[in-house]
C-alpha cells in the first residue's frame, strides 16, 4: 500500500473513533424522595450499564451522602436522607469518572482486574491497565 493511501485511511478512521466515544451516554439515576428517604429506582439498571459491583457503588453513595443506605428486593437503592435527583446524578457521574472510565482513553469498556492483590482497571478498548485508588 502507498504511504498516501495509508494516511487517507488514518484520517478517515479518526472521526469514526470520535463518534464511538460520543456514543457513551452517562446513565442517569431516576430518583425520588419518599418521606425522609431517597429512592433510586433504576439502581439495578445503572449497575448493568457500568458493569460494576453493587456493593462498591452502594458504599460510595452511602459515604458521599453520609447516610445509611440499603438495596431493596426490586434492586432499588434507598438512601436515608433527602437528595435531589441532580445530587444523586452528580455523585453517580463522579463515580463513573473515577471508577469506570479509562484514565487513558476515557472509554467506559473497563473491567476490574486483580493483580497481586491490587485492584486495577483494565480497559478493553485501548488495553491500558490503570491503578485507581479506592477501586
Ligand atoms: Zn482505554
Amino acid at each position: 500500500m502507498k504511504y498516501e493511501n495509508m494516511l487517507d485511511r488514518l484520517y478517515t478512521a479518526l472521526p469514526e473513533k470520535t463518534k464511538k466515544r460520543e456514543r457513551f451516554e452517562m446513565p442517569q439515576a431516576e430518583s425520588f424522595v419518599q418521606g425522609t428517604k431517597t429512592i433510586v429506582k433504576n439502581f439495578g439498571a445503572i449497575l448493568k450499564i457500568i458493569k460494576r459491583d453493587e456493593k462498591h457503588l452502594f458504599k460510595f453513595l452511602a459515604k458521599e451522602t453520609a447516610t445509611a443506605a440499603s438495596v431493596d428486593d426490586l434492586s432499588r437503592l434507598i438512601l436515608n436522607g433527602k437528595f435531589s435527583q441532580e445530587q444523586v446524578n452528580n455523585l453517580l457521574q463522579t463515580y463513573i469518572k473515577q471508577f469506570v472510565l479509562c484514565p487513558e482513553c476515557s472509554r467506559p469498556d473497563t473491567k476490574v482486574k486483580e493483580k497481586q492483590g491490587v485492584k486495577m482497571l483494565k480497559c478493553e478498548a485501548c488495553g491500558a491497565l490503570s491503578t485507581v485508588k479506592g477501586l
